[in-house]
């Protein structure tokens, strides 16, 4: 069968869409890059905010209007959380669970039982351009923490770890094809093997993990997704020795006031979380600390409000997420008294998104006149010649005019100015690693 599959949301729904595309190609089916060729599509959904669902929704829509003949197989946490909101959409054919979505391939007709191609257009056909330079690997999925705005630990359950051995493989498997960055993805990476604490060999938690890609693999980068901030010891900090570790930590705080994050239930306070971030900054130079934050959440006066901005401008956070304050039916916050209007929300965010631009400026500034080693991803033409974008180990998006057939390989490159919201630089010498 032709299978396009594609998802919203997530590092880890990217993914898990990545593998099941793989998975789909083993099995004999054809993964096709569009739509409009395909016999069966699948959307791995989102619903983390009320937007996240309704872009789901449209996104479904627009499947079918692409190719009304196409079936569509629906999963992710909307498939999960809200089944009965989506059977009914137009083309909607399966509806898949998160538990159910790794077995996805079982649920489908044999690829024999259609005119079946030899060909595999699964992204990691040997010798065919990678689809994209950095390598998703999910590690966990789940989540024992319940804090008071998350509906992705219902729909996602109980926090469980990939065996090591199964990660490695795969961490194996996407060098082999040609990925020269690796990105560890999960709902709760820094949960990672807690659920298998006891088992026989199992004497992994994250930093363990780490510490065997970075031995065992011919890794050239290696990066976390997201890091909760009680999960990050002083004594991980040492992995970062190896410069093959990306000078990146995406630490959400969520909120600046100390009264916001107990009624979010989340597991540390402001003094805290600038003590982590000024430990981990003087362990690692250079690193880039991004962040989540939430506006608006029930309860958030003018004052908890400014003290959270205040906060937030002293971290000096390299990139900053704002996400206002979004009702998810079925968490505790949805209950809450003080629910926020949304016109305040909406003024809060903009307020929040300049201190960020201001921190974001601030840090790409240092960097000017600086060599920074350059992954390229993708070329733009611009008055008829190639204008590539990558990114450093520390997450800085930096664009320079090179040649064709820069894509999949590192540069150094003399930074030279700030673009709208990167670098600017000029390629001094392609190099062989990160
Ligand atoms: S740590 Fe909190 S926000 Fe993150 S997935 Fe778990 S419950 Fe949700």
């Amino acid at each position: 069968m032709r299978i396009y599959v594609s998802s919203l949301g997530c590092k880890l729904n990217q993914a898990e869409m990545d593998a099941l595309a793989g998975r789909l190609a083993q099995a004999g089916h054809q993964v096709v890059l569009s739509v409009a060729e395909a016999d069966l599509a699948v959307l791995n959904t989102c619903a983390v905010t009320h937007v996240a669902a309704q872009k789901s929704r449209q996104a479904l829509r627009r499947l079918h209007r692409e190719n009304p003949e196409a079936r569509l197989a629906v999963t992710g946490c909307y498939a999960e959380l809200s089944p009965g909101e989506l059977s009914d959409l137009p083309g909607v054919d399966l509806l898949v669970g998160n538990e159910a979505k790794a077995d996805l391939v079982a649920l489908l007709p044999p690829a024999s039982a259609v005119e079946a191609s030899p060909l595999r257009l699964g992204l990691e056909t040997p010798g065919r351009p990678l689809a994209r330079t950095r390598a998703l690997v999910k590690i966990q999925d789940g989540c024992d923490n319940a804090c008071t705005y998350c509906i992705i630990h219902v729909a996602r359950g109980p926090q469980h770890s990939r065996p090591p051995d199964r990660v490695l493989a795969e961490v194996g498997a996407r060098l082999s094809a040609g990925h020269r960055e690796i990105v560890l993805t999960g709902v709760h990476i820094g949960a990672y093997g807690q659920d298998r604490r006891g088992e026989p060999g199992a004497q992994h938690d994250l930093w363990g993990l780490i510490g065997r890609i970075l031995t065992e693999t011919s890794v050239e980068r290696l990066r976390l997704s997201s890091i909760e901030p009680w999960d990050l010891p002083e004594r991980a900090l040492e992995l970062w020795r190896d410069p093959r570790l990306c000078r990146h930590l995406h630490l959400p705080l969520q909120s600046g006031c100390d009264a916001t994050l107990q009624r979010m239930g989340r597991r540390y306070d402001t003094a805290a979380f600038a003590g982590l971030v000024r430990v981990a900054r003087a362990a690692i130079p250079g690193l880039a600390v991004t962040s989540d934050l939430i506006v608006g959440f029930p309860g958030e006066t003018e004052a908890y409000f400014a003290r959270s901005l205040a906060f937030v401008e002293e971290m000096a956070f390299a990139r900053l997420h704002v996400f206002p304050y979004s009702i998810r039916e079925g968490t505790p916050a949805a209950g809450m008294p003080g629910q926020v209007p949304h016109q305040v929300k909406v003024g809060r965010a903009r307020a929040m998104r300049q201190v960020a631009a201001a921190s974001s400026r601030a840090f790409r500034q240092q960097f000017i006149g600086e060599r920074v080693s350059v992954l390229w991803e993708s070329c733009q033409e611009r008055d008829g010649r190639c204008v590539w974008s990558g990114l450093t180990d520390n997450y800085l998006r930096v664009q320079a005019p090179g040649p064709p057939g820069l894509a999949n390989t590192f540069s150094s490159v003399h930074v030279i100015g700030l673009s709208e919201r990167g670098l600017r630089g000029r390629i001094e010498d392609q190099k062989s690693g990160g």
